[in-house]
């Protein structure tokens, strides 16, 4: 798990103009009159609830919180919850996940119907390199022949089965890879209380891989002997319940033990370099192959271990710990 806190919100704004723009250039006319369009003009209900409900998520589209400056596209990952408690309450899950429900926000809220929505667009703007629930597949947006592809999904935080009107929620969006958003979570449902949220938190020096106790036997042919584990700051606390949920829905244990060769690997390294070696490294060939230091130990460690740039490279997050604990930086 990765978080990505510096995630500008001047794209959760962009995200919203291109949303509510499509029919603004169609029609000349302004938001208020869109949204009025896409949640009542265009259907026609005789249930009293139902309209009720579309009158709450157009004001909730169109106007700000007075308290935080959002509205439901662009609430933050903290504020999200506020709108899940305000439409259970308002309106009972049994309503909101009702066929009927569904049916009228998927018209409303399916994000492929907008125009101006680009998917591909928003994922080069995120700038974000690995899936932020596994760190360990690449998603990228890519050109072939003058189109684009991608190898990212958006996964929704909040499951859209559950909380369909959140489902445009900039904040709700998260880049991640197939086997995540599909295989693994699927419509199990996410909530802040929960679960890890990446651009909120992340399991950063509080959930950190190790390999301790080890026998390391390298020097004479003999292959290391070792459990990987992960290791919470403070097993009890309410963040590292949240943690292991998203350890156990992706699997991240289990999988993280087929990475042997990478934790292997970074064992040898450690039997070669140390901290003073790679600084005497860089000493050597700053200002000519390294910009930093941070480009000597990228070289010896093979990626990225600063925390900021740990979506950058699959395993990152590994690298990172094991090197750590390996004294290797
Ligand atoms: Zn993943």
């Amino acid at each position: 798990m990765i978080e990505v806190k510096n995630i500008l919100h001047s794209l959760a704004v962009d995200h919203y103009n291109r949303i509510i723009r499509s029919a603004i250039k169609r029609t000349t006319r302004d938001r208020k009159h869109y949204v009025d369009d896409r949640l009542t003009n265009k259907i026609i209900s005789d249930n009293k609830k139902i309209n009720r409900f579309l009158r709450t998520l157009k004001d909730d589209i169109l106007i700000n919180d007075a308290n935080t400056g959002e509205n439901i596209i662009t609430a933050k990952p903290e504020n999200l919850h506020k709108y899940v408690t305000k439409y259970n309450q308002g309106f009972g899950e049994s309503f909101l996940t009702s066929k009927s429900t569904k049916d009228i926000l998927e018209h409303i809220l399916y994000y492929e119907s907008y125009e101006h929505w680009n998917a591909d667009l928003f994922a080069a703007k995120l700038n974000i390199d690995t899936c932020l629930y596994c760190n360990r597949q690449y998603i990228q947006s890519f050109n072939k022949s003058g189109k684009r592809k991608r190898t990212l999904e958006f996964d929704h935080f909040y499951c859209r089965n559950q909380f369909p009107y959140l489902a445009l929620s900039f904040y709700n969006l998260i880049p991640s890879c197939h086997t995540c958003n599909s295989t693994f979570k699927g419509k199990k449902v996410f909530t802040i209380n929960s679960n890890l949220h990446p651009y909120r938190e992340g399991f950063s020096n509080e959930v950190k891989f190790s390999i301790l106790p080890k026998k390391i036997g390298f020097i004479n042919g003999i292959s290391s002997d070792y459990e990987l584990k992960f290791i919470f700051k403070n097993e009890k606390s309410a963040f590292s319940k949240r943690a292991k949920k998203n350890i156990q829905i992706f699997h991240l244990r289990n999988l993280y033990k087929e990475h042997k060769d990478v934790i292997d690997e970074i064992i040898m390294k450690s039997q070669i370099y140390n901290k003073a070696y790679i600084s005497a490294l860089y000493g050597s060939y700053a200002g000519t192959l390294f910009s930093s230091p941070a480009d000597a130990v990228r070289l010896v460690t093979s990626n990225y271990t600063d925390i900021d740039n740990l979506h950058k490279r699959p395993l990152a997050k590994l690298t990172r710990d094991i090197s750590k604990e390996l004294k290797l930086i």
